[in-house]
C-alpha cells in the first residue's frame, strides 16, 4: 500500500521560489570583479533569474543541454545556477584556474553551448573559443559597455541579455533525478571526470547542510563562501542558504586575507566556510589587526586537513570557533562535519583537540565504513585505516559518459581516501589512496607533472612528491634521473613546465637521483620516495 502524500518531485526551482517568498529581502551582497559591492536580495535574484530563464530559452537552450559558467561567487552567477537547472538544462561550472588544454578538454567533453564568463576572464575564454567549436556563444558578465576588449569574438552581454525580456517564467516540473549541474574532478589519474548533480541530490543535499549538526544555518547567520561555486557548488550554499534564509556575502574574485577580513567586516559575517590556505591568509590578517572581524563566530574548514594550529589560532587567539568538514565533488560534497557530542564539551582543551582535528562525523545521508584491500569491512576503533566507502542520495553513482558503474559491486563508492572511524563515529583521513599533491584547496596530479617533466630532453625519469610547505600545506618536489651529463636548474624546468601546466602546479624544488626506487609491477615506489626526502626543507 502506497502512502496518501503528495509527490512533490524535489526541484532546485523550488529552493529559490521558497527564498523569494518567505525570505525576499534577505541580501545577497557581491564584490564585484570591479571591486565594487553590489547589494540584490532573493526576491531580486528570483526575478532575474526567470528573466535569465526565457533569455535562455530564446537563444534555443533545451531541457539537458550544457551551459557553462567560467566565474567567481556572485549574484549572477547565482542566478545562473537557478535559471539553466530551472529550464532543465545543466548548469556547468569550470574551475577557471585551469590550463587552457585542460579547460578545452571540459568544455568539449561537456559539450557545452554556452559559456558565460566574468570580465576578468575575457582572454583566457578567447584563447580557447578557437578550440571549442561547438560552443555557440561566450556571454560576459557584465553589461554592453563591460564586455572588455579582448574578448571571445561576437560576446554578448548579461544584462543585455536579460534586458526587455519577461520577468515572469513558468518553471517546469519534471523528474527530479533529472541533471541540474555539473562539475569535474581534478582528474588525477588520466582526464578530468564529469559528476553529473541531480535535482534530488541537491535538494536533500541542500536541506540535509542546515542541520545543527551540518552546517547549523540560521536566518541569524550571514555566510561568505571562500570556496568557489565552480568547486562543488560552493559545497552547496547556494542552495543551502535560501532556505534556511540566511544572507549571502559573495567575494568575487579577492580572496586574500585583508581583502577578505574587510568584507567580513563591513558586512558583518557569522560565518564562513573554505580551505585551510585561504584561512591562513585572514588568520595572519587578523593577528595583524589583533581582532577577528566584527560578528565572526564561526568558520568550516575543509577540502584539506585543518591543523591544529589553525584551530588554536581561530579559537584561542580570536574567539572565533572551527568545525573541520570533509567531502569530496562526487558527494555534493558535504560528508562529515566535526561537531563536539556534549560529553566532550567539558573535556580539558588538549583532550578535545585529538576529536577536533579528526574530520568529523558523518552526516544524515551519507552513510560509511572503512574496508581493507580484500573489501572485508574494519573495526571503528579510531587506531585501524583502511579504504574508506561511501553511500547516499547525494553520492555518484557513475561518472558522466562512462560506460562503467562508479561503485563497487555491493553499491559502496570508494572515495580514495585511507581513514580510521572511532566508536564515537568520528572519522580521521590518515592518507590518500593516490599520490595527490594538495597545495592550499587545489590539487596537483604528481603523475601530470611527471608527464610534463620527462617532456625535458634532459629529464630522463621523474617522481613527484610533496613536501611541507607553511603557507600552502604541501608544494610538488620534483625528483629526477637525468638523461646526460647536463642538469637544468629549476628555473629552466619551471620555464619548460609553465607552458605545459597551470601555474600552481610548478615544482618549488628539484633533487637529481640516479635512480629512482621501483616496485615489482615497475611503478615508483613514491613511498619510498617520500621516507628519503622525508625532512626536506624548501627554503634550503
Ligand atoms: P575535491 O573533490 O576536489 O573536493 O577533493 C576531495 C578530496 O579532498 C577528498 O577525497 C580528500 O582527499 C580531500 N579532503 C577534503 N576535505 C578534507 C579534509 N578536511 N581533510 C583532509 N582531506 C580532505
Amino acid at each position: 500500500m502506497h502512502g496518501m502524500m503528495m509527490t512533490t518531485p524535489l526541484l532546485i526551482t523550488s529552493l529559490i521560489q521558497f527564498a523569494a517568498k518567505f525570505h525576499n529581502d534577505t541580501e545577497v551582497v557581491t564584490c564585484r570583479v570591479d571591486g565594487t559591492l553590489h547589494r540584490s536580495t532573493y526576491g531580486q535574484i528570483y526575478e532575474r533569474s526567470q528573466r535569465l530563464a526565457n533569455a535562455l530559452i530564446e537563444l534555443g537552450v533545451k531541457p539537458g543541454d550544457r551551459v557553462a559558467t567560467v566565474a567567481w561567487n556572485s549574484d549572477r552567477h547565482l542566478e545562473l545556477y537557478y535559471a539553466v537547472s530551472g529550464i532543465g538544462a545543466i548548469c556547468h561550472t569550470v574551475n577557471l584556474r585551469l590550463a587552457d588544454a585542460e579547460m578545452v578538454y571540459i568544455l568539449n567533453h561537456a559539450e557545452d553551448r554556452l559559456v558565460f564568463f566574468d570580465t576578468d576572464m575575457a582572454e583566457t575564454v578567447a584563447r580557447i573559443q578557437p578550440h571549442t567549436p561547438a560552443v555557440e556563444s561566450f556571454i560576459s558578465l557584465s553589461d554592453a559597455a563591460g564586455i572588455p576588449a579582448g574578448s571571445p569574438a561576437g560576446a554578448l552581454d548579461y544584462e543585455g541579455l536579460i534586458a526587455g525580456v519577461p520577468d515572469q517564467y513558468d518553471w517546469p516540473v519534471f523528474d527530479e533525478n533529472a541533471a541540474a549541474s555539473m562539475c569535474y574532478t581534478s582528474g588525477t589519474t588520466g582526464n578530468p571526470k564529469g559528476v553529473l548533480y541531480s535535482h534530488r541530490a541537491t535538494v536533500l543535499h541542500a536541506m540535509a547542510s542546515c542541520f545543527a549538526s551540518t552546517l547549523d544555518l540560521r536566518t541569524h547567520d550571514i555566510v561568505l563562501p571562500v570556496v568557489p561555486m565552480f568547486h562543488v557548488n560552493a559545497w552547496g550554499i547556494p542552495y543551502s542558504s535560501p532556505i534556511a534564509g540566511v544572507p549571502i556575502v559573495m567575494p568575487g574574485p579577492k580572496l586574500d586575507g585583508k581583502s577578505l577580513f574587510e568584507l567580513m567586516d563591513q558586512e558583518h559575517v557569522t560565518m564562513g566556510l573554505g580551505v585551510p590556505t585561504v584561512w591562513m591568509g585572514l588568520l595572519d590578517h587578523m593577528d595583524k589587526m589583533g581582532r577577528a572581524p566584527k560578528g565572526l563566530a564561526r568558520v568550516i574548514v575543509g577540502g584539506a586537513a585543518a591543523s591544529e594550529s589553525i584551530i588554536n589560532r581561530f579559537e584561542l587567539k580570536h574567539g572565533v570557533t572551527v568545525h573541520h568538514a570533509w567531502g569530496m565533488t562526487e558527494m555534493s560534497p558535504v560528508g562529515v562535519v566535526n561537531t563536539l557530542k556534549p560529553k566532550f564539551l567539558d573535556l580539558p582543551r588538549d583532550q578535545q583537540m585529538p576529536i577536533k582535528v579528526k574530520q568529523g562525523r558523518a552526516i544524515y545521508g551519507v552513510d560509511m565504513c572503512i574496508v581493507d584491500d580484500d573489501g572485508d569491512e574494519l573495526p571503528h576503533d579510531g587506531i585501524t585505516s583502511g579504504r574508506l566507502l561511501v553511500k547516499g542520495p547525494w553520492i555518484i553513482s557513475e561518472y558522466y559518459k562512462a560506460d562503467e558503474s562508479a561503485l563497487t559491486s555491493d553499491g559502496w563508492f570508494d572515495t580514495g581516501d585511507i581513514a580510521t572511524l572511532d566508536a564515537d563515529g568520528y572519522m580521521l583521513i590518515t592518507d590518500r589512496a593516490k599520490d595527490i599533491i594538495k597545495s592550499g584547496g587545489e590539487w596537483i596530479s604528481s603523475v601530470g607533472l611527471e608527464n610534463a617533466a620527462v617532456g625535458h630532453p634532459a629529464i630522463k625519469q621523474a617522481a613527484v612528491i610533496g613536501v611541507p610547505h607553511p603557507k600552502w600545506l604541501e608544494r610538488p618536489l620534483l625528483v629526477c634521473v637525468s638523461e646526460g651529463d647536463s642538469r637544468p636548474s629549476l628555473s629552466e624546468v619551471r620555464e619548460f613546465l609553465a607552458e605545459k601546466v597551470p601555474k600552481l602546479w610548478l615544482p618549488d624544488a628539484i633533487e637529481w637521483v640516479s635512480s629512482l626506487p621501483l616496485g615489482a609491477t615497475g611503478k615508483v615506489l613514491k613511498a619510498g620516495l617520500r621516507a628519503r626526502f622525508a625532512d626536506y626543507s624548501l627554503n634550503k
